[in-house]
């Protein structure tokens, strides 16, 4: 299928997505539309945030609805209430010229708006698994006209612990006339198991882990030590032209210190993290899309569902521990044919990590080495691997290397390292130099370095050096490391 056009869809869906300014169908789209806008089935798709997965659900499930009925013909279940107003508005605008519209019911939110809309008549109901069964419970919504049930990102919606929920909710729908399409970035045990048990005989389409990400996301690594990171991070920061993104953590706790530390140094920043409530969670991410915080440092959970249209860099301060999490955080940049750059701060003790991470994208990053900011010790691969290791540039960058190009490393000239010589000003990607004057194409000289003594923290005391400008931190480096103990 090379276009919408291919599919024999309606006239309102064909002119809904030419509203939307979908030209050429994704690669789940692709895949997906065809099968599911042809015959009445069980469906697994394995793709992840960023795809287009939900026009590839949305439209078929468009098309199957009766618009004259007055019974929900369909259940949507996302993880994230974020997800859940996310899907629920592009239902909202594929299906407008059908006059078909959804209702979105999820926790943290007024109980009493959510029966009012309910009393509306929806065809379609998008909702979190914990609410659904709220509502469920008190009456207010019923499942026996439901055709059609759907499970966006299964497998965060079992990771956050709604297992037995969703087993409580398939158990509700009449599955003898109703279809699951099962949607997942990754295939677990779990997800699996509620596949092999739930769906019948499915049609299958997965979407290589390479397809997952888009083409528009420069990606790139940072060999550096963990006590360089902040400074590291900073200097990324500035050099970018104007830096808008999320920086992600694995720790409440270092999220927490990141972003003292970041506030410190003088930037807008604003933190998500599972203890923030509600409220507080609503506005830092209004503050975010409304441009008043320029960052977001999060843990992955807190990210779940944020989902910016137009967020030209995504930096992992620390790799995630599970290769599929590296997916879900890069997928957040690069959305929508835009650009994005996805960075990464890799420390010796993170590169197993790293190594997962691309046997999983199957491709190899592009390391980045900041001059001044190497690693203590020559940078390696786990025993086995066969891959060259790092050596240290014995000499000074040249300036008219590609930026951050100077000190490559021979991985470099290896299949991740298509952009030599190419520019990243511009479009939200990196330069050269940074705001303050520092350039990654000479070696690393501060002006005003202190030691930072570490009183605690994992770090064992050691002593630190880190440039104090533009602003001194409120909390020591150290507390960066260790979390100070609250990890
Ligand atoms: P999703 O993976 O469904 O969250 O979609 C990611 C983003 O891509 C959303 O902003 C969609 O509006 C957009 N999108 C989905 N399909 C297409 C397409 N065929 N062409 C351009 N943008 C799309």
């Amino acid at each position: 299928m090379q276009s919408f056009s291919d599919l024999s869809l309606s006239p309102e869906i064909q002119r809904a997505i030419q509203e939307l300014g979908f030209e050429t169908p994704s690669p789940i789209q692709a895949q997906t539309l065809p099968i599911l806008t042809g015959e009445k089935t069980d469906f697994l798709g394995l793709a992840g945030t960023g795809t287009g997965k939900t026009a590839a659900f949305s439209i078929p499930l468009l098309e199957r609805i009766d618009a004259t009925s007055k019974k929900v013909q369909a259940l949507v279940l996302c993880p994230t209430r974020e997800l859940a107003l996310q899907v629920s508005g592009q239902i909202n605008l594929l299906g407008k010229y059908k006059g078909l519209r959804s209702a979105a019911v999820y926790g943290g939110s007024s109980f009493g708006d959510q029966v009012f809309a309910l009393k509306q008549n929806p065809t379609i109901v998008v909702g979190t698994p914990g609410r659904v069964i709220d509502h469920l419970d008190r009456g207010t919504l019923a499942l026996d006209g439901v055709r059609t049930l759907i499970l966006d990102e299964a497998d965060e919606m079992i990771s956050m612990g709604f297992k037995d929920e969703l087993e409580a909710i398939l158990g509700r729908v009449p599955r003898e006339e109703a279809n699951t399409w099962l949607f997942s970035a990754t295939m677990s045990r779990e997800v699996r198991r509620v596949a092999d048990t739930y769906l019948r005989a499915p049609k299958q389409v997965q979407i290589n882990k390479k397809e997952m990400l888009s083409e528009n996301v420069e990606q790139l690594y940072y060999v550096t030590q963990e006590s360089n990171k902040p400074e590291i991070l900073c200097k990324l920061i500035d050099a970018a032209e104007d830096f808008y993104g999320i920086i992600f953590c694995q720790t409440k706790a270092l999220v927490m210190d990141l972003t003292d530390y970041l506030n410190g140094r003088g930037y807008k920043v604003d933190c998500l993290h599972g203890d923030k409530d509600q409220r507080g969670r609503e506005r830092t991410m209004q503050a975010f899309r409304d441009r008043k915080v320029q960052m977001l440092v999060c843990t992955d959970v807190a990210a779940r569902g944020l989902d910016i249209d137009e967020l030209p860099h995504v930096i992992n301060y620390e790799l995630p521990r599970t290769p599929e999490d590296y997916i879900h955080r890069i997928g957040r940049t690069g959305r929508a044919g835009k650009p994005g750059t996805a960075i990464s701060l890799v420390s010796a003790s993170e590169v197993p990590y790293l190594v997962d991470i691309e046997k999983l994208i199957r491709l190899q990053v592009e390391q980045v080495i900041v001059p001044g900011f190497e690693p203590e010790y020559d940078y390696c691969y786990p025993p086995g691997d066969k891959r060259t290791h790092h050596r240290r540039p014995s000499a000074p960058p040249s300036a008219a290397s590609a930026p951050f190009a100077s000190a490559r490393s021979d991985r470099a000239t290896g299949r991740g390292a298509q952009r030599e010589g190419s520019s990243r000003s511009g479009n939200g990607r990196m330069a050269h130099v940074a705001a303050d004057g520092f350039d990654f194409s000479k070696p690393y000289e501060s002006r005003d370095t202190l030691p930072v003594t570490a009183a605690t923290g994992s770090n064992g005391g050691k002593s630190l050096a880190h440039s104090e400008q533009p602003h001194k931190p409120r909390r020591p480096v150290a507390a960066l490391l260790g979390g100070l103990g609250r990890k």
